[in-house]
This record gives C-alpha cells, sequence and structure tokens, in this order.
C-alpha cells in the first residue's frame, strides 16, 4: 500500500456513496445501531418483488454469529428469503483488505434497496466483517468507517486480536507456522483454535450454503476452492463468476503456499467457495463483483427453474 490515501481515497468514497440512496458515510450515519435499519423510507425500493415485502424487514436486521477474540460481535445480514442460501463474506483479513469490507457493505446496501435483485428461491447472507479485531486495529472503530480513519499502516490489521491469520486456521493442510508472501504468519495453536473461525465454521454448517465467496485484496482474480485438488463445482462457479466480472479465473491460488485456507475447508464439507481478489488495496471494484453477483444470482434462479 502506498504511504499516502490521496488518490485511492476519492475512488473509494466515490464508488461507495454513488449507487448508495443514503450517505452511510456521513460523520451522523456512524452509530453502534446496524446501519441498513438506519435507513429513511427514501431508502426503500421502488420496484419491490411481490413475493418481498416492500420495507425492510426484521430478516434484514443482523444476526451475531459469534465474536472476536477481543470480543467484538461478528454480524451477519440477511436478504431474501429463498431456500437456497449463498454467503458474502468481507474482511477475513481485517483491516489490511479494508476494500473487501467497504464492498461488502456496499452489496447491502445495494441488496436491502432493490431486494427484487434476489430470486424468490434464494437467501444472500453477507457478513461483511469477519475479522473485526484486525479492522479496529487501523481504524479504531466497530463497522462502517471512513476512509479517512484509516491508519496509515493498514498491515497489523490483517490479524486478529491475538495476531493469527484467520485465513489459515481452517482444517486443510493446516500449519501453525504458515506463510504470507514471503514471511511467517501465525495459523493459531490448531484448527480452529481462533473464535472468529469457529463462528463461521459454525454458521456455514447449520446454513449449507450453495456457495460461499470470500473478498479479499489484491491479487486480482477469481480463485477456486480445493483440498488438495481444486473442487469441481467451485471451479464452475469460480468460471461464471469470471465470466461476468472479467476477473480472470485460477484453479488455485498458487503464488505461495496457501495452508489452513477457509474456502478449502468448505470443499471438504461439500460446500464450494470460491475467492475473489479484487485488483487493489484501495478501489472497491464495484462494477465487477456486481456483474458477478447478479450472474450467480441468475444462475440459482434458472437452476430451480
Ligand atoms: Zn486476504
Amino acid at each position: 500500500m502506498s504511504p499516502t490515501f490521496v488518490t485511492p481515497t476519492t475512488d473509494a468514497l466515490a464508488l461507495t456513496l454513488e449507487p448508495s440512496p443514503v450517505p452511510p458515510l456521513a460523520p451522523p450515519a456512524y452509530t453502534a445501531t446496524p446501519p441498513i435499519t438506519a435507513k429513511p423510507a427514501a431508502a426503500l425500493p421502488t420496484k419491490p418483488s411481490p413475493t418481498l415485502p416492500p420495507t425492510i424487514t426484521p430478516d434484514n436486521l443482523p444476526q451475531i454469529i459469534g465474536y472476536s477474540y477481543e470480543g467484538r460481535p461478528i454480524y451477519s445480514y440477511r436478504f431474501g428469503s429463498g431456500p437456497i442460501p449463498i454467503v458474502f463474506v468481507g474482511g477475513i483479513h481485517g483491516g489490511y483488505e479494508w476494500n473487501t469490507i467497504l464492498l461488502a457493505y456496499q452489496a447491502m446496501d445495494y441488496f436491502a434497496a432493490q431486494p427484487y435483485r434476489i430470486p424468490t428461491n434464494v437467501t444472500i447472507f453477507i457478513i461483511p466483517v469477519a475479522n473485526p479485531d484486525g479492522l479496529f486495529a487501523v481504524t479504531q472503530k466497530e463497522g462502517r468507517f471512513l476512509v479517512e480513519d484509516l491508519a496509515e499502516d493498514t498491515f497489523p490489521g490483517r490479524f486478529n486480536g491475538r495476531n493469527v491469520d484467520l485465513n489459515r486456521n481452517w482444517d486443510c493442510q493446516w500449519s501453525a507456522t504458515a506463510v504470507w508472501r514471503n514471511q511467517p504468519v501465525s495459523g493459531g495453536s490448531q484448527p480452529f483454535s481462533e473464535p472468529e473461525s469457529r463462528a463461521l465454521r459454525d454458521f456455514f454448517l447449520e446454513k449449507r450454503p450453495a456457495l460461499v465467496l470470500f473478498w479479499h485484496s489484491a491479487a486480482n482474480g477469481v480463485f477456486a476452492a480445493g483440498c488438495p485438488e481444486t473442487d469441481g463445482h467451485s471451479r464452475q462457479l469460480a468460471t461464471i463468476f469470471g465470466g461476468a466480472s472479467g476477473y480472470p479465473v485460477y484453479e488455485r491460488f498458487t503464488y505461495y503456499l496457501v495452508t489452513g485456507d477457509a474456502g478449502d475447508w468448505l470443499s471438504t464439507q461439500g460446500i464450494p467457495s470460491i475467492s475473489i481478489e479484487l485488483k487493489t488495496h484501495e478501489a472497491l471494484d464495484w462494477k465487477e463483483n456486481l456483474a458477478g453477483m447478479l450472474t450467480l444470482l441468475a444462475h440459482y434462479n434458472k437452476h430451480l427453474q
């Protein structure tokens, strides 16, 4: 990351504010209250599906799925009410990959304002901040934040409050000493040693999603899960997302050895998973990810017709 945020800040803010019907980044809008419930009536959808309620319902209220090592809640927000659950996860690498968190919030705003975009057979769960300790480490905030809130050094925000890399803590080829780029990082004392990993694991096993999508930055690509070989269903979904978004599609993440990866473990449980690596550490890549998400939704819609 560059030492200044001048250009990226402008881009990220513009992308965040432009399609949103309310100004969620304005300082008065930031409260401990879940942001979706704070929307004024003007933000409600104008073309509600007849099968979906025209107002924000309690379904959009967050569910606390667990707590971080330092005791911060991990929220899941629900959109739609169909029988096929899919899950989008931002910020498993916390404040270091803060643009994945803003992207998740933007997706939440989008589906709250336009619920008719969700096929009637799908329920979307969005977990915007899987690593709230890591976000707090660089923003001194929980939940929504401003780009101006970010510390200059976002590196410490990659880990949880116990300095564990939460995407090295899952039970696929797990190793206590893991690798990130060319340096060692902690994978935890054992698989699922961290409360964040256990919360996500239990949520996934309860919901049995048709897909879990993780947002990361910034390797620019769509990566299919697998343990150790690429999972066929994950590969298919990665291809669908990649085709719509324009990101290059990769069978595996091969830049360096990744142990204890969340998506790879999910594939051992029969749950397909893909990881989207945004192009940079700053921009949200909103258009690319919206196209990918809507094409995935169309895929599930068609699937059951
Ligand atoms: Zn990451």
